[in-house]
């Protein structure tokens, strides 16, 4: 990104005194911003104007939020952010599956909307340059080479967890459901074996984390899955 470039934010909620509210607040931390108050008008904003993040509500009167983020997400991989007064585990997990990549529940925090936002843009940022190393405390992981350094130390991870962290990865700092992570993993016949991943995510962070009982970047989603944060 060039310096001063803006990014722009297409905002779809129905909801007016809502809508204004995030318009303003988005505006004020120096972004461009889109509306609509409908799936369909934010669908064909989206289909005219670069748009660089999607903050959608799940609640539309006239398609179903799931519906539009799929609409969206068959045309664009920046990131979806949906807002929702859903906080039930079904509706966020179907939201992730259908390609959104994070979920804020109504009433959210301004602050945290804005750490959202920034976290899914550091995302595509780093995606776009081609993420081939990544961070995580004082470990550095080279996804091209399939090394792991540990303070120059090599550390020896399995063909397995290497698919685990390299679907993380891919998806950094966003939540990847369990789901979605059995199917990449294991195949799509293994979705309902669960164990697998906390076995192996306990093996990934005994490996990676300076504390794996005090996860800072492999953590848990409770219901959903698992996030890997990478450093700024
Ligand atoms: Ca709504």
């Amino acid at each position: 990104m060039t310096p001063g470039y803006r990014h722009t934010v297409l905002v779809v909620e129905d909801e007016g005194p809502i809508r204004q509210l995030l318009v303003a607040t988005l505006a004020a931390e120096g972004f461009l911003v889109q509306e609509a108050g409908s799936a369909t008008e934010g669908i064909a904003i989206a289909a005219t104007r670069r748009i660089d993040l999607f903050l959608v509500d799940l609640g539309l009167p006239d398609l179903d939020g799931q519906v539009l983020i799929r609409r969206l997400r068959a045309s664009s991989q920046r990131p979806i952010l949906v807002l929702s007064a859903r906080s039930n585990e079904t509706d966020k997990v179907a939201a992730l599956d259908a390609g959104a990549d994070d979920y804020l529940v109504k009433p959210f925090s301004i602050p945290e909307l804005h750490a959202r936002l920034r976290a899914a843009l550091r995302r595509t940022t780093r995606n776009d340059a081609g993420l081939q190393q990544l961070r995580i405390g004082d470990v550095l992981v080279d996804l091209d080479a399939m090394t792991v350094m540990r303070a120059d130390v090599p550390v020896r991870l399995t063909a397995t967890q290497w698919r685990l962290l390299a679907v993380l990865a891919k998806s950094a700092n966003r939540v990847v459901t369990s789901q979605a992570l059995l199917r990449e993993v294991w195949g799509p016949h293994q979705v309902e074996q669960g164990h697998y991943l906390r076995i192996y995510m306990r093996q990934l962070r005994q490996r990676l984390e300076a504390d794996a009982t005090q996860p800072r970047y492999l953590l848990t989603e409770p219901g959903l899955g698992y996030r890997l944060v990478i450093d700024a």
